[in-house]
C-alpha cells in the first residue's frame, strides 16, 4: 500500500512508536520524557514523528539540534516545551526567545547574548548548562564555571539555569560502566558546585536511551531518549546489561519498515558481470531484479555484494556494486518473481526479516548511521 506508487517509501507504525513511548514513560516514572527527534527524527520522518507525538500525552519534550528544527516541530503542532542540544547562532537568539525554546549552553557568547536580549524583551529565559564530564565534546569545565555563574546572576532574565546536562562518553558500548560512573560523580560535585555559586539549576539531566534503560541513578528529573523512542536498541551491550539484570524482552519495537519494487527483471548469462567495476561475475544463467534505490536513497555502498533484501518472503543477495540510484540483487532461486512485487530493504517479510542492526554490522557502521541517512525525500506514510 504505497503512497501514489513512489519509487520506494517508508512505513512508520504508529502503534510501535506508541509502545515505545509507553516503554520509556514507564521507564521514566515521574519525569520529564524528553524524546529527541533531531537527524529527521533518526531519518524516521520529522513531520509524522512529531505530529503523532503531539497526539499523544506521554512526551513532555522533544529535543533537537537546530533551530530550524525547532520551529519545524513547531509547524507540525508540537506545543510543549523543546530544547535545542546543538550550537545556536548569535542572529537567532531573538527567534529562540521568542519561540520559549529551551538551549542547551555551552559558551559564554551564546548566554550573554540571551540575557541581554531576554532582557530588552523583560521576559525569563529557560537555558541548560552542559557540563564537561569526560565526554569532552561540549561541556562546559570546572574552572569555566565561575564567569558563567556571573553571567547568569547579571541578566535577570537568566538568572540561574534552568536545567544541568551532562552526556555519557561509553555507556552504550561496554558491559563495564566505570568510566559511566566517574562521569556521574563528576556531574554531581559540578552540580554541588553550581549551587554554591548561587546558579542551583532547577532539573538535572544525564540519560540518553542506554543510561536511562540501564541506570536509575542517571534519570534525575528528566530522561532524553531518541534511539529506543524508534524502537531499537542503543547497542548488544546495551541489550546484554539490561537482560542480565533481568529486564523484560518486549520493550521496544521498530517504527520503521522501507520499502521498494522491482522495476526490471533480466535474464543474465553465465560468466557476466554485474554493475560498476565488474565486481561481481556470475558462475551460471540468472535472473537479476533492479532496484529503483542506492546510496543516494540511503542504501549504503558498503552494502555491495554483501546485503540481501527480501523478496516473496525470501532472501535475494544484492549482486555487484550498490549504484547511486539502483541496486542489483538476485532472484533466479526465488519462484514466482515478477515485474512491480514488493521489496523489503529494511524490515520483516513473512518470516524473515532484514533488520536496521543486521545491515549496519554489513555495512560496518552502527544501527544509528543507518536510519539516520536515511533520505529526507523518501515519502513517509504512517500504517496501522
Ligand atoms: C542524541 C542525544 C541523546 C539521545 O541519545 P540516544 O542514544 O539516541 O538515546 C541524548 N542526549 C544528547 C545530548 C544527544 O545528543
Amino acid at each position: 500500500m504505497s503512497p501514489q506508487s513512489p519509487l520506494s517509501w517508508i512505513e512508520l507504525s504508529q502503534k510501535a512508536l506508541r509502545h515505545n513511548v509507553s516503554s520509556l514513560r514507564r521507564l521514566a516514572g515521574d519525569r520529564k520524557l524528553a524524546v529527541s527527534v533531531k537527524a529527521n527524527a533518526y531519518g524516521h520522518g520529522l513531520t509524522e514523528i512529531v505530529s503523532d507525538l503531539a497526539e499523544v500525552a506521554e512526551a513532555d519534550y522533544v529535543t533537537v539540534h537546530s533551530l530550524e528544527e525547532a520551529l519545524a516541530c513547531r509547524r507540525h503542532g508540537w506545543s510543549r516545551p523543546v530544547m535545542i542540544l546543538g550550537p545556536v547562532a548569535s542572529d537567532q537568539l531573538e527567534t529562540i526567545i521568542e519561540n520559549d525554546f529551551e538551549p542547551v549552553i555551552f559558551d559564554l557568547a551564546t548566554l550573554r547574548g540571551l540575557g541581554k536580549a531576554g532582557d530588552r524583551r523583560q521576559t525569563s529565559v529557560k537555558t541548560h548548562v552542559k557540563l564537561e564530564t569526560g565526554t569532552h565534546r561540549q561541556g562546559i569545565t570546572r574552572d569555566e564555571m565561575e564567569k558563567f555563574a556571573a553571567v547568569y546572576k547579571r541578566y535577570p532574565s537568566l538568572r540561574r539555569p534552568h536545567g544541568a546536562a551532562m552526556h555519557f562518553a561509553n555507556i552504550e558500548d561496554t558491559t563495564i560502566h566505570e568510566y559511566a560512573d566517574q562521569q556521574l560523580a563528576s556531574f554531581n560535585q559540578m552540580v554541588a558546585q553550581l549551587k554554591k555559586l548561587g546558579i542551583p539549576p532547577r532539573i538535572r539531566h544525564t540519560a540518553s536511551s542506554a543510561a536511562m534503560i540501564l541506570f536509575d541513578k542517571t534519570r534525575f528529573e528528566l530522561v532524553r531518549p531518541g534511539l529506543a523512542t524508534y524502537g531499537h536498541w542503543p547497542s548488544k551491550e546495551t541489550y546484554l546489561s539490561y537482560r542480565l539484570a533481568g529486564g523484560e524482552n518486549d520493550l521496544f519495537h521498530p517504527v520503521l519498515t522501507w520499502k521498494t519494487r522491482i522495476t526490471q527483471l533480466k535474464k543474465v548469462p553465465a560468466d557476466a558481470f554485474i554493475g560498476y567495476g565488474c565486481t561481481y561475475r556470475t558462475t551460471a544463467p540468472a535472473r537479476i531484479a533492479v532496484l529503483p534505490v542506492g546510496y543516494s536513497e540511503g542504501y549504503d555502498r558498503a552494502l555491495s555484494n554483501r546485503a540481501h533484501v527480501l523478496i516473496r518472503g525470501r532472501r535475494a543477495p544484492v549482486r555487484g556494486r550498490v549504484c547511486m540510484n539502483l541496486t542489483m540483487v538476485d532472484v533466479t532461486d526465488i519462484k514466482g518473481v515478477r515485474l512491480g512485487d514488493e521489496v523489503t530493504l529494511i524490515g520483516r517479510q513473512g518470516g524473515e526479516s532484514v533488520s536496521m542492526e543486521l545491515l549496519a554490522s554489513w555495512a560496518g557502521t552502527i544501527n544509528y548511521e543507518i536510519m539516520a541517512r536515511l533520505a529526507s525525500e523518501l515519502p513517509r506514510v504512517l500504517v496501522d
